[in-house]
């Protein structure tokens, strides 16, 4: 059995649990934030087109497309921005 220990209350716990067998806290808490706060950080500075669902169906192949362009576009310069700042140093 996986046993973590409880960043709550310090008790060992059943690690495929999710709230603490203790204190009933949720267990890899700081570990699950973590994994948002990377994404968030990944995600910044991307602001891609937002499809709603309600669009028509030629509208939103359209659109499609143009976020299609838009992630070469941003991979295109963070590229640059990489080869930039490894040649600055
Ligand atoms: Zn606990």
């Amino acid at each position: 059995m996986k046993e973590s220990k409880c960043e709550h209350c310090g008790f060992w716990t059943n690690g495929h649990l999710e709230n603490c067998n203790y204190c009933g806290k949720r267990l890899n808490d700081r570990h699950l934030s973590e994994i948002e706060e990377r994404e968030k950080i990944e995600f910044r500075g991307m602001p891609l087109l937002k499809i709603d669902p309600d669009t028509p169906f030629i509208r939103k192949g359209f659109l499609y497309v143009l976020r299609f362009i838009q992630l070469i576009f941003f991979s295109i310069i963070s590229m640059v921005a990489a080869m930039a700042s490894s040649t600055v140093h």
